[in-house]
């Protein structure tokens, strides 16, 4: 699909945004390494242009939560460091010591099928060690990471494994002053220096998303690994607005009109008749539903930029569609409905769509389904640094 095709909905992604956005979390983080995080398709913006882009911008390492993500990248191109961190019994170990992928590890189960892994594939496989230092989350906790790191040094004189990596992950990194950051950053660190005392020599220690590389630069160590800034959307309202950080929302959800008509006062809107028109009046209908990731729990609240000016959702939001009331305004059917983007359009934002529907702007960009094209604007062709 290309920008002026006629459209039902699509995402346009402004590749030259995620460039800058990277370049400018760069700047946040000037002495560390980077690691794109494109988990999930990008966060619904597409992994492997977003990736490419990453790494144009000066990105070196590319992060994944599962290993057929990390998989994917590789066989798409990708060349350099790709990690990934989600593992259950049974993956694709071999694939991931053969790709070179930086495999994580948070318990002695995964530290047994890698080092099969890479025995059979006759060649050493880079893992880092997961810590949990507080999220309760995935990782290996204190008490139990004196094993790891023994069981780890094992592997490494076996020739089995090359612990690259020592790194946790923030619980309340977008809750500015939440005691848990200090205390997270605490266990981290003693647990940084019991593996390194055992003798473990890792490449990189990382524990910053992105609401710690933006704000917390303590937490930088030797390498950042921000998600959804990348994206152009900040982690939280509270820890700022994009334009705080220098960042551009990367991603523009538009829709032309299906149908525009008149209708009475009185007239239900859409299932359960949740809208009933307050007087006589214009719909629109928006061709793009729950089916295409539009938060249901939208309905009757969100925004919709029509001819220069901010709708709301009429009634419920459908598996395929929804409606907006436009007050007598009679655009022509094909006109841009514009859901969010980055806002200088005068166009709401994903951070407007997050709190009409309950939720966070990461929900919002992330689930806007396979049904909607995303076209790539500003793509740069090749893999280098700028
Ligand atoms: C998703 C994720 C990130 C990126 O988080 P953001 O808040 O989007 O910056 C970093 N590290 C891990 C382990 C993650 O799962």
């Amino acid at each position: 699909m290309n920008e002026t095709a006629p459209f039902r909905v699509r995402a346009e992604i402004d590749l030259a945004a995620l460039r800058a956005n990277v370049r400018a979390l760069r700047a946040h983080a000037p002495d560390a390494a980077f690691m794109a995080v494109v988990k999930a398709d990008a966060y619904g913006h597409g992994m492997v242009p977003c990736a490419k882009a990453a790494v144009q911008a000066g990105a070196a390492w590319i992060g994944t939560a599962t290993p057929e993500e990390a998989l994917a990248l590789r066989a798409a191109g990708l060349p350099g460091r790709i990690m990934c961190w989600l593992w259950t019994p049974g993956g694709p170990w071999r694939e991931g010591v053969e790709a070179g992928l930086d495999m994580s590890v948070s318990a002695p189960w995964a530290l047994e099928e890698v080092t099969a892994a890479a025995r059979e594939a006759g060649r050493t496989a880079r893992i880092q060690l997961k810590a949990d230092t507080g999220l309760g989350r995935n990782g290996c906790m204190p008490a139990d990471w004196p094993e790891l790191v023994a069981a780890s040094l094992r592997a490494e004189a076996e020739g089995l494994v090359r612990v690259t990596g020592l790194w946790s992950h923030f619980a309340c990194a977008d809750e500015p002053g939440h005691p848990s950051i200090a205390a997270q950053l605490t266990v981290f660190r003693e647990m940084v220096a019991y593996a390194e005392g055992e003798g473990i020599r890792p490449e990189v220690r990382h524990i910053a998303n992105s609401p710690a590389t933006l704000t917390l630069p303590e937490t930088h160590f030797d390498l950042v690994r921000p998600g959804i800034a990348m994206y152009g959307v900040s982690p939280s309202p509270e820890v700022g607005t994009p334009e705080d950080f220098g960042l551009r929302p990367v991603m523009t959800l538009t829709a032309s009109l299906a149908h525009v008509k008149h209708a009475p006062g009185g007239h239900g809107v859409s299932y359960g008749h949740h809208y009933v028109t307050p007087g006589a009046t214009t719909l629109g209908l928006v061709p793009a539903g729950y089916g295409d990731g539009i938060p249901r729990h939208a309905s009757g609240t969100a925004p919709v930029l029509v001819d220069g000016k901010w709708r709301t959702v009429a009634g419920r939001v459908a598996m395929d569609q929804f409606v907006v009331d436009l007050g007598g305004d009679e655009p022509e059917v094909g006109a841009e409905a514009v859901l969010f983007g980055p806002g200088d359009r005068g166009e709401p934002t994903a951070e407007d769509w997050a709190q009409a529907a309950g939720t966070i702007a990461y929900e919002i960009v992330t689930r806007i389904g396979s049904r909607v094209p995303r076209v790539y604007v500003n793509e740069r062709p090749g893999i280098g640094e700028m």
